[in-house]
């Protein structure tokens, strides 16, 4: 059976190994972030590869014979690093990429590019944040000395966090009555978070919706010109087609 590399970390990451297991001899990558990640079926190793030069190598000795890349869409050096080591070992690659979060009507959405915009558009929006980035850009807030936060993640945040702050661990899937609880009884005026898309995460934006609420929305790193999928059927298609031709 032909190889495969999943490159993970997402849910869609988990939904296509379960898919395609059994056709291909798959290995999923995690990069250990998640002290208790949810692991997806089939063989799983965690841990960086050690930049292009380790993933080329990795690809080389593994035998791979197409790469997916389903890491999270501002997992952008890990693909920057898919895109250049797949190049280099002649390994046909697909990102998979969920579509972005689309602004309705009802939404108060205010788009910026970087969590360091955010921090700084934060104080004219709102005083009390529920803050959803996850915890590697925390710090771009730590010098947000009069909001109140908190500071939803899956692990606790190691980085410097603003002085005013309440750490809330969880992981999704959410609801929106639950959102809407969560933002009721924490009286939040402002959400911040990454324009992550998929549904898992989505009621926090529902809710915001409902109380009327802004969301400062971080736009997305910039992806590279390789060719994409939005949904795991449609990577599965493309392992289907380029594993029985061998094109790239
Ligand atoms: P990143 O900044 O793009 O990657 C930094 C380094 O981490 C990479 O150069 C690579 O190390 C290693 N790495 C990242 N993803 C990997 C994977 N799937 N398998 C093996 N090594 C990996 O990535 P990140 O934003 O820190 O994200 C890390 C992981 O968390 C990814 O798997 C991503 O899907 C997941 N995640 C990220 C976010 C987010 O907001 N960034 C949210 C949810 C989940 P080497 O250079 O040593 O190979």
């Amino acid at each position: 059976m032909p190889r495969v590399l999943i490159l993970g970390g997402t849910g869609d990451a988990r939904v296509l190994a379960a898919l395609v297991a059994g056709r291909y001899d798959v290995v999923s990558s995690l990069a250990g972030r998640v002290r208790s990640p949810l692991l997806p079926v089939g063989e799983v190793r965690i841990g960086g590869f050690g930049g292009v030069p380790g993933l080329v190598s990795y690809l080389r000795s593994s035998g791979v014979s197409a790469v997916v890349d389903a890491t999270h869409p501002f997992a952008a050096g890990m693909t920057s690093h898919a895109v250049q080591a797949c190049a280099l070992a002649r390994v046909p690659l697909l990102v998979l990429r969920r579509p972005g979060w689309v602004e309705g009507p009802g939404d108060r959405w205010v788009r910026v590019p970087t969590h360091t915009a955010a921090a700084a558009a934060l104080p004219s929006l709102g005083s009390r944040v529920l803050l959803t980035i996850g915890r590697q850009e925390l710090a771009a807030f730590a010098a947000c000395v009069s909001p109140w936060f908190l500071v939803r993640s899956v692990d606790p945040p190691s980085a410097e966090l603003p002085p005013h702050s309440q750490v809330l661990l969880s992981r999704g899937p959410y609801t929106l009555d639950g959102e809407l609880a969560l933002l009721r009884e924490h009286r939040i005026d402002v959400v911040v978070t990454k324009d992550s898309g998929g549904e898992a995460t989505y009621p926090k934006l529902a809710a915001a919706r409902a109380l009327h609420l802004p969301v400062l929305m971080i736009s997305r790193p910039p992806v590279p010109a390789v060719r994409s999928a939005p949904t795991p059927a449609e990577a599965a298609e493309w392992l289907a087609s380029v594993l029985s031709t061998g094109a790239g």
